[in-house]
């Protein structure tokens, strides 16, 4: 086979490592049922509105989308209560984040200041827009660094990034730290606060600086429809901007990334507040299981904010992933985090939820 020549930073890239799908399992250890709590998917599936939706619009596939999403930027601007110039629709918040290192970097010479053991995308769009990756350390308790991220940014730092609920720790970040961040930045750098699960953030006032967008300058708020939502399938995300930002990301972007499915799709997930309730309700009283019964089992567990929990369990987390694989159950070893003794589980239905810990009491008492 031939070789090609591609940029030397392209070289030795270490690809994003998704979770595994339940087909792999079911196959390696001819298992019937297998139990997916790995990619913090939302446990009730896709709502009955949104399968509707689909099905109803499946014959205008011939057609292209309108570019930019704009009914579905109206239904959005409505419901986060910003104005509609503020937001930028995309293929997943991940095309928002590519966007962001790709418009806001300059090659070889802008800086992106990250926390330690954070979603791996950042680290991939630095690499790839050849931008410095400033990785701020953490605490044995994993708290967000904002103070020491504030100091590593300097005149060439084009964005800071906070993951607030952060994944995978669960761990979120107030409105008063955001603030108080925002507030100290150098002039032309931005504070981007990925957002991807902050509609499990309680009570939410305390944690979205979006609520008060108009008093920042420099703030980036990154949403999306893969979790809360239910719709990781369809690939829909959007990010809250600075008007003019969100204007010039709009002229230079490859057009029509959304596709129509999933505009339609998204507008319906806006309107089903039943299956959007009913999420929420599911996810928090499961964390609150999960912390309950993990801290039972002797597991050190982390505060989540989030629709998943992460636990340090009392026998090495590699032998207990690989027990729970065995029993038909998918959860996440967070390795390529950085974090190799944790696990992170995200919640399921009910059943689900009980039949893991179940199954993780046998392993951890075998
Ligand atoms: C899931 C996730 C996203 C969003 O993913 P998309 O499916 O591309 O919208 C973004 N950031 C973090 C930290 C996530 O966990």
């Amino acid at each position: 086979m031939r070789d090609f020549s591609v940029r030397p930073e392209i070289q030795d890239f270490a690809p994003y490592v998704p979770g595994l799908t339940i087909e792999q399992i079911q196959e390696r250890y001819g298992l019937n049922t297998v139990i997916k709590l790995a990619s913090n998917e939302n446990p009730l599936g896709t709502s009955p509105l949104v399968q509707k939706a689909i099905a109803k619009n499946a014959a205008r596939a011939f057609r292209y989308p309108e570019n930019h999403s704009p009914r579905l930027v109206k239904a959005i601007a409505q419901t986060a209560g910003v104005s509609e110039d503020c937001i930028l629709v995309g293929n997943g918040s991940d095309e928002i984040i590519d966007m962001l290192f790709r418009m806001k970097g300059i090659p070889g010479k802008s800086n992106v200041v990250c926390y330690e053991n954070s979603f791996a995308m950042y680290r991939m769009c630095a690499k790839l827009t050849d931008l410095e990756y400033r990785e701020i350390p953490r605490d044995d308790d994993l708290e967000l660094p904002l103070a020491a991220m504030a100091e590593a940014a300097d005149e060439n730092t084009a964005m800071v990034i906070v993951t607030s609920p952060d994944n995978p720790t669960g761990l979120a970040a107030t409105v008063d730290d955001l603030s108080v961040l925002a507030g100290v930045l150098p002039k032309d750098c931005l504070l981007v606060v990925d957002e991807a699960y902050i509609e499990f953030a309680w009570p939410p006032e305390s944690y979205s600086p979006v609520q008060a967008f108009d008093l920042f300058e420099n703030l980036v708020a990154l949403r999306t429809f893969s979790k809360a939502y239910g719709l990781a399938g369809l690939r829909v995300g959007y990010g809250i901007l600075p008007p003019k930002l969100a204007a010039l990301m709009k002229n230079a972007r490859i057009p029509f990334t959304v596709n129509l499915l999933a505009e339609e799709a998204a507008l319906a997930a806006l309107e089903d507040e039943v299956f959007f309730n009913e999420t929420l309700q599911l996810v928090m009283h499961g964390r609150e299981y999960f912390t309950e019964e993990l801290t039972r089992l002797g597991c050190k567990v982390w505060p989540s904010q989030s629709n998943f929990v992460m636990f340090e369990p009392p026998k090495p987390a590699q032998t207990v992933f690989k027990a729970l694989l065995k029993k038909g159950i998918i959860v996440r070893p967070l390795g390529s985090f950085g974090l190799g003794t944790c696990i992170r589980v995200n919640v399921g239905t009910n059943a689900e939820n009980t039949t893991f810990i179940k199954k993780l009491e046998d392993i951890l008492n075998g």
